[in-house]
């Protein structure tokens, strides 16, 4: 056999260039501008030291791959053991384990609760927003547990027994009584077949045993994280539609009989399993008043929607570090992709929304800091709704124009953007789908007008810097005014109040190339038009330069 015919040489076919090794050993703090200055901005300064801190651990490659882990070993449900008992254990990677404790020794789940005050939530969310960039799928449980707390604290007993272990910074997977356990996770059960948004058609039934305690029968359609340690739930009782604590053990350490039936099959955040379950009298505790269930879990559902905001914003962020690192790296036509006309304005456009999700997430963490004020509550109300529409609403098509960035690669599963992009769609759909939210806003406005008055309050503080800014104020109003088949029009509604809210919060982020690129393309357009038509004489380099990842 001659030299040229040698199997090593036929195996040499080519030589690998022009590929973008993957992005690791970053700290996603540092690298992240916009944030950076929204945390100082909103009263996190404190923390500081700290972000840096958890911005370096989640730019390790061993989380890195924590995240792709847990997505790639979807979690294995086991109703009975070998024996045949009853154990409804789901099993999941470890990967997915560390994650969890990772986000709970960090107090994700908690912080706010246990060390309030100025900064706490805009922190929290600081780091939530970083940690999420991990892998979204098992913030879930962390953000119900979180979310939990208010409600809980509304049966005083309950609370008193639960809420140490709940916001204890510890993690316990073991599949065991929570009265053996140190530390609680919680899940929440609403949605059922018959309906999710409209939780007043629940038909699961809980009847009072007469030690204070309840009964429940019936399903749940949907119930994720279905190894939390208790359920926030859902069901009629005599007085009517009412919220229950349920456990998955009984307190003398036997099998609660919420038993669940399968796990979906979904299309994203498939590292968190979400299940069908049915309550086969299933022991459960009352949370507020009986026929008050609603408004006793309002106060989770309004913690979770800010939640969405962060994880949304979050999933932004990593889809934007992905598209600018891969564009300053990957040649075409002989040229850095990043060097590119038509790119740098695909890139900046994306910075831009990150720009207008971040600035806004943080305002309202701020509110939750500060809801001693009045101002400060009206916006929370109304900031939640309008910010979980439309934040979440934006995501999967920017989701999408950033893994196109990265060409068909982008939608590789080793590569984040395709997990980025089928993840993208679940905040805007839980919890309140975009409808439900933009007819929310008009609901808390018809029962609360000042909620609307403070939101204008707000925006005036920006009044008579840039005068598009100015006549798109002028519209907003006069679009409020007129209640024509107001319902009809309100996503429009909405689409306004979260567009002149962000160009606000960034007029006063103090960044003026940022701010008139929002402006410009943002509310001085008329129209539909794609990622990536921004006007000319935006400051492309500027927005790319704070999108950069590695731009410190
Ligand atoms: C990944 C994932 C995890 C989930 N985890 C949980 C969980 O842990 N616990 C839980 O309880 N639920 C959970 N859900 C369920 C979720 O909250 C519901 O799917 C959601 O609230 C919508 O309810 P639905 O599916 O019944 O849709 P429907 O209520 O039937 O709504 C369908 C569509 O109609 C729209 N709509 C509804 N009413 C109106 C109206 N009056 N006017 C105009 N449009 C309207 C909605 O916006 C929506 O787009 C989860 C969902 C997903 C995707």
């Amino acid at each position: 056999m001659s030299e040229a015919e040698s199997p090593s040489v036929l195996a040499a076919t080519h030589e690998v260039i022009n590929q973008v090794p993957p992005l690791a050993g970053h700290n996603l703090y540092a690298g992240d501008t916009a944030l950076r200055e929204a945390v100082q901005h909103n009263g996190g300064h404190w923390a500081e030291d700290d972000l840096q801190r958890y911005g370096e651990v989640c730019g390790r490659p061993e989380m890195i791959e924590r995240g792709y882990n847990a997505n790639e070993f979807k979690p294995i449900f086991e109703s009975h053991d070998r024996s045949g008992n009853r154990i409804d254990l789901v099993r999941y990677h470890p990967s997915y384990h560390q994650l969890m404790q990772l986000a709970l020794s960090e107090g994700l789940h908690s912080a706010p609760w246990t060390d309030p005050g100025p900064g706490a939530h805009v922190v929290r969310a600081a780091k939530y927003y970083l940690h999420s960039q991990l892998e979204a799928g098992h913030g879930c449980p962390i953000t119900m547990t979180f979310a939990s707390v208010p409600s809980i604290r509304l049966n005083p007993q309950l609370a008193d027994e639960w809420l140490p272990k709940i916001t204890a910074r510890g993690y316990d997977s073991s599949n065991r009584p929570y009265t053996e356990k140190s530390a609680l996770t919680i899940g929440m059960g609403m949605t059922e077949k018959q309906g999710g948004s409209d939780v007043r058609a629940n038909t699961s039934t809980a009847t009072p045993m007469g030690d204070g305690t309840y009964e429940l029968v019936g399903h749940k359609w949907f119930m994720s994280a279905p190894m939390c340690d208790a359920f926030l739930m859902l069901a009629q009782a005599p007085g009517g539609l009412s919220c229950f604590l349920v456990p998955r053990w009984r307190p003398d350490g036997s099998k609660n009989p919420l038993q669940v039936q399968r796990l979906k099959k979904k299309a994203g955040n498939v590292s968190n399993a979400s299940s069908e379950v049915e309550m086969r009298g299933a022991l459960g505790w009352l949370i507020g008043e009986e026929g008050r269930g609603v408004n006793a879990i309002i106060e989770m559902v309004a913690t979770t929607r800010f939640d969405c905001m962060i994880g949304s914003s979050s999933g932004q962020r990593q889809a934007v570090v992905q598209a600018i690192y891969h564009a300053s790296q990957r040649s075409t036509f002989g040229n850095i992709l990043i060097d590119q006309p038509l790119m740098q304005n695909v890139l900046a456009d994306l910075q831009l929304e990150v720009e207008g999700s971040v600035a806004m997430t943080m305002r309202i963490a701020r509110a939750l800091d500060h809801l001693d004020r009045e101002h400060e509550q009206m916006l929370m109300r109304l900031g939640t709704a309008v910010g979980k529409y439309w934040i979440c609403k934006r995501t999967p098509h920017h989701a999408y124009e950033a893994m196109e960035c990265l060409g068909g690669n982008g939608i590789i599963e080793n590569f984040i953007t395709a997990r980025l992009y089928r993840d993208a769609p679940i905040n805007a759909i839980w919890e309140g789908s975009g409808n439900i939210q933009a007819l929310d806003v008009l609901r808390a406005i018809a029962k609360a007008p000042a909620v609307i008055t403070h939101w204008f309050d707000e925006l005036e503080q920006s009044k008579g810097t840039d005068l598009r800014y100015d006549r798109a104020l002028v519209r907003l109003k006069n679009e409020f005014s007129n209640r024509d088949e107001i319902e009809y029009r309100a996503r429009h509604l909405v689409d306004q109040l979260a567009l002149t809210m962000q160009a606000h919060l960034l007029v006063q982020g103090g960044n003026s190339a940022v701010a008139e690129a929002f402006i410009a393309s943002r509310l001085n357009t008329v129209g539909a038009h794609n990622t990536g038509c921004l006007p000319t004489g935006v400051d492309v380099t500027t927005l790319i330069e704070r999108g950069n990842p590695l731009a410190v």
